[in-house]
């Protein structure tokens, strides 16, 4: 039994979820199996008629967290089994072109899941229309929203507004929620955002003359390189979805094809004949980087220091396993609370200080 703001409780609630993204399509399936009326919004069109849609980075990685999330609602065999690429350790590239493997979990050989992110909310979507207590509305924007009164309104391409109202109002309209927009207005409400200095910018290795892998496959391929860095995710078609991530007065920097050449082929030679030259030029210059909030990054992989934390750590789990669970482990690959992940790490960090 749910308790409403005004006081009344109620067993089936009028949900109003807003942003069918992975978040929101995944969070209306656990809401429709509890019984509830859900009613889902989203200001795209239906991803699963615009399969080539590119909306932010075409892959991501997907860890025993989401693979639990998944499992519940009868998507892990598919996203795993059959659409997933085991990636089982970090592939380190070095400026000289040559790499080496870092895995991700040495001890019990567990690794993540290259998945295509389209794919994914597709078949969330999908998922979602075998549920008779969920009514999905694409094209939907939200533009306005009064939470006290659990009223939304919503946008449709043609300009046209539709008014709603709802027992609860829950956003996942990502990173620049409109839900939230509207939170900001209510008294005594904090809120804080933070842009990095970094951005990135999505460049592509196709696949092969024979339709193959250009790299191995069961990596997650990093040119770590201290204050920048680019990273690659295989796809199941056989290409990678590279990310460059870097501040931005660098990508700023490099504002002709002679400078991008002689910066890739300073810090990352060897994926120059991977990308190809013509295309990274078409790429790069294509767009430009998009931006991060409040995400951080740091080079650590190539540190001595963190690879002999890691062996320390690694070789300790070994003995304890049920007593000393890595930071990256508990994260990676257990459904450990994050904050009891934290707590960990600080009298991890404390016993190795003594
Ligand atoms: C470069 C990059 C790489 C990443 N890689 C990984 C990774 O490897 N693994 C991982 O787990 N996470 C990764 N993430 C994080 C991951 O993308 C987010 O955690 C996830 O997308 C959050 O999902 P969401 O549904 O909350 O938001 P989104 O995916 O942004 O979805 C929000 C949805 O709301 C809709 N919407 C927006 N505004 C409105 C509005 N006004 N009205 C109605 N609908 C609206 C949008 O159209 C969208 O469909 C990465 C993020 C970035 C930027």
């Amino acid at each position: 039994m749910a308790q409403l703001q005004n006081g009344k409780s109620k067993s089936q609630l009028n949900i109003a979820v807003v942003g069918g993204g992975l978040v929101g399509s995944l969070e209306a399936l656990y809401l429709a199996k509890r019984g509830h009326q859900v009613h889902l919004y989203e200001y795209r069109e239906d991803i699963q008629k615009t399969p080539q849609a590119r909306g932010r980075s075409i892959n991501l990685a997907l860890s025993l967290r989401g693979r639990t999330a998944l499992k519940d609602v009868g998507l892990e065999d598919l996203m795993i089994n059959q659409h997933g690429i085991p990636m089982r350790a970090r592939m380190i590239h070095r400026t000289d072109g040559s790499t080496y493997a870092i895995p991700y979990d040495s001890r019990t050989n567990q690794c993540i899941y290259s998945v295509g992110r389209n794919y994914l909310n597709a078949q969330l979507l999908r998922e979602s229309e075998k549920y008779e207590n969920v009514q999905r509305y694409f094209n939907h924007k939200l533009v306005e929203a009064n939470l006290r009164k659990g009223s939304l309104t919503f946008q449709k391409p043609d300009k046209e507004t539709v008014h709603v109202t709802a027992d609860l109002i829950l956003g996942a309209d990502g990173a620049f929620s409109a839900v939230r927009r509207s939170m900001m207005k209510q008294p005594l409400f904090d809120y804080s955002q933070k842009y990095i200095e970094h951005g990135y910018m999505e460049l592509c290795i196709p696949a092969d003359n024979n339709g193959g892998f250009q790299m191995p496959p069961n990596y997650l391929h990093i040119w770590p390189r201290g204050n920048f860095m680019m990273i690659a995710l295989p796809n199941q078609d056989c290409s990678w979805t590279v990310t460059l991530f870097m501040p931005f007065y660098h990508f700023k920097n490099l504002d002709n094809e002679e400078k991008l050449l002689a910066f890739f082929q300073e810090y990352f030679p060897d994926s120059i004949p991977l990308l190809g030259k013509e295309n990274l030029v078409a790429d790069f210059f294509a767009g430009s980087p998009s931006a991060l909030v409040a995400v951080k990054m740091r080079d650590l992989v190539t540190r001595p220091s963190y690879r002999l934390r890691k062996a320390v750590d690694d070789f300790i789990f070994w003995l304890l396993p049920d007593f000393w669970v890595p930071l990256y482990n508990s994260v990676t690959f257990t459904t450990m609370p994050y904050s009891q992940c934290v707590k960990n790490r600080k009298w991890q960090d404390r016993g190795r200080n003594y």
